[in-house]
């Protein structure tokens, strides 16, 4: 079967404009979390998450970083448009190497199916998705899914 193709760079941003940004590098890995933290930040019933390394992503307009910790003590950096207050990316305040962008802040997502679900259990109900493996946050493999994502998801190319 011939793979989608997806140009890059992906282009995004908030919703007020004021924030963009350009992802020159392909994405690592789409899943969608269902915690209550990713329910809360978003105010809806998941997070469809990108993960991309932070490097591949350019950012202009006035971006301010908020950091909170989580529920699993892990502090979490935030990065939200200064003037909308629209959320685009969240990593691990100890490495920028890997970002988790929001999946809604891209021009075009339509590429973006996720291998995995996880924190299943705090999900409301309907919004398990079907046919998406359910991973335990414990067991949650970012190396290992990535292989698996990477090996069906579109080429992404400069074109
Ligand atoms: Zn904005
Ligand atoms: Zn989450």
């Amino acid at each position: 079967m011939d793979r989608t193709k997806v140009d890059l760079p992906l282009l995004g941003g908030c919703v007020c404009r004021a924030v963009r940004y350009s992802l020159n590098g392909a994405p690592l890995l789409v899943y969608v979390c269902h915690c209550h933290d990713c329910q809360s930040v978003s105010g809806s019933a998941y997070i469809l998450s990108v993960m991309v390394r932070g490097a591949d992503l350019a950012m202009t307009g006035p971006v301010e970083i908020f950091t909170r910790r989580t529920r699993r003590a892990r502090d979490v950096q935030y990065r939200v448009c200064a003037e909308c207050r629209c959320g685009l990316t969240a990593n691990y305040a100890e490495s920028t190497d890997f970002t988790s962008l929001r999946a809604g802040s891209l021009d075009d997502a339509s590429w973006a199916v996720p291998i995995a679900q996880t924190s299943v259990a705090s999900a409301i109900p309907w919004a398990v998705i079907p046919g998406v493996e359910q991973v335990d946050p414990k067991a949650f493999d970012y190396r290992k899914l990535s292989a698996a994502w990477v090996a069906t998801a579109p080429v992404f190319a400069h074109r």
